[in-house]
């Protein structure tokens, strides 16, 4: 059996019963080395294969291999594993491999929290109306696609949350969303910034659009720019979802 574990964004609270379960369940722990130390204490004594950041092909590879030979695996993957995570290339690998899934291997997928929620609660409540969420990483994805689908989000007053949005070596492209953003919505518009949230160096700020400062933001961060009615009021950021024009408050 390979169940791909979500492990929610950090604190050992946050990682569900059910991923704590199939943790426990498993014989070999497969992920990558930081995600591995957040859950140090539900793997001890466990058969562990970790690998760095880019090697994420060679970690699903080993995790469906070591299952379609029988092994207890779980595979873990930050946040929520269908977002952004590893679910997608396990089910890649699978099929060009042509094991079906529930025939030549059992697999699993155990939802978790996504950094959007994690981050979400933070900021108090940005995302109670429609959302778009665009990864600004153009490493497998070509950044036109990415500017088209900023730039429709924008036009469709979606409240806009940045995933991957800045990197030691991916420094432009948060700027260039910014100025896609700024080419709808006024320079006031509420920006949340929560870097690790629900992690150690937990860290929160709530700014503008014209205003944010992008030396802030790295790879531990997600970025939440507000619709045309979003307001910031006391550190939170909230959307209205239109209550108040229906009923008195
Ligand atoms: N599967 C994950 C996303 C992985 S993509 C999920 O469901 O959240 C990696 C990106 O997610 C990072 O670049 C960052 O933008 C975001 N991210 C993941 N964990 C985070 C956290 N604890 N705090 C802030 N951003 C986070």
């Amino acid at each position: 059996m390979l169940s791909i574990v979500s492990i929610g964004p950090g604190w050992a609270e946050h990682v569900t019963p059910a991923a704590a379960r199939a943790l426990e369940r498993a014989e070999v722990v497969v992920g990558y080395k930081t995600y591995l130390d957040l859950i140090a204490g539900f793997i001890t004594g466990k058969e562990v294969v970790s690998s760095g950041m880019m090697k994420e092909v060679d970690r699903c590879k080993t995790a469906v291999e070591r299952a379609a030979q029988g092994a207890e695996v779980s595979l873990v993957s930050s946040g929520d594993a269908g977002i952004y995570g590893m679910a997608g290339l396990v089910f890649e690998v699978c099929r060009e491999r042509g094991l079906v899934p529930g025939r030549d291997v059992e697999i699993e997928v155990v939802p978790g929290i996504p950094a959007l929620s994690a981050g979400a609660a933070l900021l108090g409540a940005p995302l109670m109306h429609d959302f778009a969420v665009v990864s600004l990483s153009d490493l497998l994805t070509p950044w036109g696609v990415i500017e088209k689908r900023i730039a429709a989000a924008a036009a469709a007053d979606f409240v806009v949350v940045l995933y991957n949005p800045r990197s030691r070596k991916r420094r432009w492209q948060l700027g260039r969303a910014r100025e896609i953003m700024l080419s709808h919505r006024g320079p006031d518009t509420p920006v949340g910034i929560v870097k690790r949230a629900q992690r150690e160096g937990q860290e929160v700020i709530v700014t503008t659009l014209a205003g944010f400062d992008e030396e802030v933001v790295d790879m531990q961060t997600v970025v939440f720019i507000g619709n045309s009615s979003t307001w910031s009021w006391e550190g939170l950021m909230v959307t209205p979802r239109g209550y108040g024009s229906k009923y008195s408050l």
